[in-house]
């Protein structure tokens, strides 16, 4: 079992398949950043990546996401995804939907049953302006492919103060003929993206907004969950907040993450990284690399800030950007 300072079991392992993506949305992979960082043997191979998630399972992981970058612009997804499929864990993944008629029988092969979609905009227009890229009939062509297949589909939105704030109901409205769970995410701080407390629309004023249209019902939240569920009665969608910024939930935590270059963060906003697929490529036992870097994870947000700390500089937090990270 891993576990850390402070008595949370982790069990829940997030994969970074490629640092490159097929959009380009200014707060995660701006145009003006290199298609992917960590190329060839800087990244794990599709076995490499098997061997280091046969150690995790037997350390007690129970759940896997693949994420990226866009996991499904990586060649070899399909044959990772496979792999990944054989071993005793729900699978997931987080998308931008773009190529997902594409595995759509992968994902069912490989019993995923849940698939998360990030969506900034309902609106082809502001699509594009967030994300660079005219994908957005695409995207919607592809979240409805997903529901007649009976996926769960979860909709990511990131929700920034004069961008997409006036959105909100939009998405609730979108929820009430279609069985999708939408997510607004506080914007959260990387390196490069430009983050200022100005720009966060919070977790109170996301719900003060859906009050003037909507009268909504708090749903039971589980010990891990990062998002604060809500319900429309007689909608057949549901919505969320995940408060990352206003209200953390660290305490809950027990999430693990490894980056397409094969290092282990034991947190998104974590300053350290340990070197697991050097590790394995010399042949060293990874078991106990992982258990210390479960051990030292901070307390909250990597230790690297407070929520309501007015003289917060985000240019100060060491970290890479999201993009490679993986979310
Ligand atoms: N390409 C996949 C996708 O679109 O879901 C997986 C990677 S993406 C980095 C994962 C999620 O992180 C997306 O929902 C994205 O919107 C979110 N994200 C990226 N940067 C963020 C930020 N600064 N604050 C909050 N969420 C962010």
């Amino acid at each position: 079992m891993l576990t850390d300072q402070f008595n949370r079991v982790h069990n829940y392992l997030r994969i970074s398949l490629t640092d490159k993506c097929n959009l380009r949305c200014a707060y995660c992979n701006p145009v003006d950043l290199p298609r992917g960082y960590f190329k060839g043997s800087a990244r794990m191979t599709a076995g490499e990546i098997e061997q280091i998630v046969a150690v995790f399972v037997t350390q007690g992981v129970k759940k896997i996401r693949l994420t990226g970058g866009e996991p499904l612009v990586r060649k070899d997804a399909g044959e990772i995804i496979q792999r990944i499929s054989k071993y005793p864990v729900e699978l997931a993944i987080s998308t931008n939907a773009v190529l997902v008629d594409k595995y759509i029988d992968v994902f069912k092969d490989a019993g995923i049953q849940s698939v998360n979609v990030s969506l900034d905009s309902l609106t082809r227009e502001k699509f594009f302006a967030i994300t660079r890229r005219d994908e957005f009939n695409r995207i919607l062509d592809n979240i409805y492919l997903l529901l007649q297949n009976k996926f769960h589909v979860k909709i990511n939105v990131v929700v920034m103060k004069n961008v997409n704030d006036d959105e909100l109901n939009d998405f609730i409205a979108w929820t009430k003929h279609l069985p999708v769970h939408i997510r607004f995410i506080e914007f959260m701080p990387f390196a490069g993206n430009d983050w200022s407390r100005e720009k966060v629309f919070s977790y109170q004023e996301m719900l003060a907004v859906i009050a003037t249209q909507y009268k909504f019902l708090k749903l039971q939240d589980a010990k891990h969950d990062t998002d604060k569920k809500y319900l429309v009665p007689g909608y057949e969608g549901t919505f969320a907040v995940i408060s990352t910024m206003s209200q953390p939930f660290c305490s809950g935590c027990n999430r693990m993450r490894l980056t397409t270059d094969g290092k282990m963060k034991n947190c998104l906003f974590s300053k350290t990284e340990v070197d697991i697929l050097g590790a394995l490529r010399s042949g060293v036992d990874i078991a106990p690399l992982i258990q210390q870097c479960v051990w030292d994870k901070e307390k909250a947000l990597g230790g690297q800030f407070t929520p309501y700390d007015e003289n917060f500089d985000a240019s100060s937090i060491s970290n890479r950007r999201m993009i490679n990270i993986g979310g």
